[in-house]
């Protein structure tokens, strides 16, 4: 039997239950997580495991280091070429989007989102 790998997301957001919830269903869908509630920890993670995660579902409102900030560092430092970022937005947070295109964000998720359509959106950016 061929074993296939499964790819590995980082999830980064400040509110607990966001990042259970998102955990729980990309499990669901076959994924390995990595998670994290701050910026910074972010960064270490990311530094540590840049050559398994293929994509960062960033929150964009966080204490300490936001997620711009954590967009920025990725899009500057080419080690981190092959990972996507998608932005965790609030519906109303139209400069939100604006800023992350500017920042180079691979994409939008807009919260609060169901299991299901996390899922899609987030297969059909990396596949399963
Ligand atoms: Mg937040």
């Amino acid at each position: 039997m061929i074993e296939t790998k499964k790819k590995t997301i980082l999830i980064v957001d400040d509110e607990p239950d966001i990042v259970n919830l998102t955990d729980k269903f990309l499990k669901l869908g076959g994924f390995k997580t990595l998670s994290c509630n701050n910026g910074k920890d972010a960064l270490n993670t990311i530094e540590t495991n840049h050559d398994e995660i293929k994509l960062v579902l960033l929150d964009v409102m966080m204490p300490g280091l936001s997620g711009f900030d954590i967009l920025k560092e990725i899009k500057s430092n080419s080690k981190y070429d092959d990972i996507l970022v998608v932005l965790f937005t609030v519906k109303s947070f139209n400069e939100d989007i604006q800023k992350g295109r500017s920042l180079g964000a691979n994409g939008y998720l807009t919260k609060p989102f169901s299991g299901k359509e996390l899922l899609k959106y987030v297969q059909d950016k990396i596949g399963n």
